[in-house]
């Protein structure tokens, strides 16, 4: 019963992540891991799957169903997502929010023309995030959307942190501000700005004899990254860096705050993840569209789609009946 067969671009995080998602899901076989680095040099230890280098994933098109995309969004998937889809049905987790609608229509040209299903940009935010501000503004159409992101590791500001002078190795989490959510959970619909909604947390690891003053400083004025927010610097041992801040959680909340009838009577729809891993989580997520993706490849559609455009009952490997019974 393993009828689709997988594929994964990209041994990262997200990759690592997808590997454990397919074993969670009965109905999926993993084929083949590509790679731009050598094969050998991933050590990947995985029974009957084949670790191959991205030059022969042409090879592939009669093999893998899915192909899984697992590059960064940055510089990867711009271009591996259009080359892709020349080949297979492709999903990706493509995150740069204003750059969406291009990277749509690049991928939309190619996969028409091959025939093959691009799901982009699943995850949680772009995903499931997105279908829960669609559904809440189409449901209550005199409100306000509120997105708050946290609490969670992010990737770009540890890297900022890290470049600061004196620091050996950092993190540094995004927190929703409490004050903020509670206004928003209270239906004002206040206005907040992006400072308001957010606090910045680092955990430092300062170099030997460094300056702990100055390197506090630096971060908390650091334009576009912190000086707009209100942001605690912490320092600690590296010890205590690798024990409590190797894991990646993350998550967050999407809040409506509307009114309906003649009374105004106040509505307010709330989704929140806390995830105890982002990639894995993100991974998961990839995993049921991929299922969407070969269903959908099979009814004849073509082109790219996102998140809004799939029914949710793709999603699932359960017959619309046993769903109908349990879950509606
Ligand atoms: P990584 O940096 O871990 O991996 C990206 C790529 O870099 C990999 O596919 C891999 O390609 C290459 N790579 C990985 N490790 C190494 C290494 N040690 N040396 C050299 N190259 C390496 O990124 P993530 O997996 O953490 O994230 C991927 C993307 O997922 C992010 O850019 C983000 O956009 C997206 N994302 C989306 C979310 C959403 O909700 N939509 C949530 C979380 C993430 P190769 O094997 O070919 O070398």
């Amino acid at each position: 019963n393993k009828q689709i067969r997988i594929g994964i671009v990209g041994y990262g995080n997200l990759g690592r992540g997808t590997v454990e998602a397919i074993k969670k899901s009965a109905d999926m076989e993993l084929i083949a891991i590509f790679t731009r680095r050598s094969p050998e040099s991933l050590k990947i230890d995985e029974a009957n799957v084949e670790v191959v280098h991205i030059s022969k994933v042409e090879d592939y098109q009669e093999k893998i169903d899915v192909m899984i995309l697992c590059g960064g969004s940055a510089t990867d998937l711009p271009e591996q997502g259009p080359e892709l889809a020349k080949l297979f049905n492709t999903i990706d987790s493509y995150d740069t929010h204003a750059k969406i609608p291009e990277y749509f229509s690049s991928v939309d040209a190619v996969a028409k023309e091959s025939g093959k299903i691009s799901i982009i940009s699943v995850g949680w935010d772009p995903g499931l995030f997105s279908i829960n501000r669609l559904m809440a503004e189409a449901i209550i159409p005199q409100g306000e959307n509120y997105t708050f992101w946290g609490k969670g590791l992010s990737q770009g500001h540890s890297d900022a942190v890290r470049r600061v002078n004196g620091v050996k190795d950092g993190v540094q989490y995004t927190i929703p501000a409490d004050a903020a959510i509670e206004k928003v959970r209270s239906g004002v619909n206040p206005e907040l700005t992006t400072a308001e909604k957010h606090r910045r947390v680092c955990y430092i690891v300062a170099e030997e004899g460094a300056d702990q003053a100055k390197i506090e400083n630096e971060i908390k004025t650091m334009p576009n990254y912190f000086a707009d927010y209100d942001t605690e610097v912490n320092f600690i041992t590296e010890e205590v860096l690798k024990a409590e801040h190797s894991a990646a959680p993350h998550g967050g909340f999407v809040i409506r705050g509307g009114e309906t009838g003649a009374d105004q009577n106040k509505q307010i729809i709330e989704f929140s993840l806390k995830l105890g891993s982002n990639p894995e989580f993100t991974a998961s997520v990839l995993v049921a569209y991929a299922r969407a993706a070969y269903r959908l490849h099979k009814e004849g559609q073509a082109g790219a789609k996102t998140v809004f455009d799939v029914p949710p009952i793709y999603l699932s490997p359960r017959s619309a009946e046993d769903l109908r019974r349990d879950l509606l």
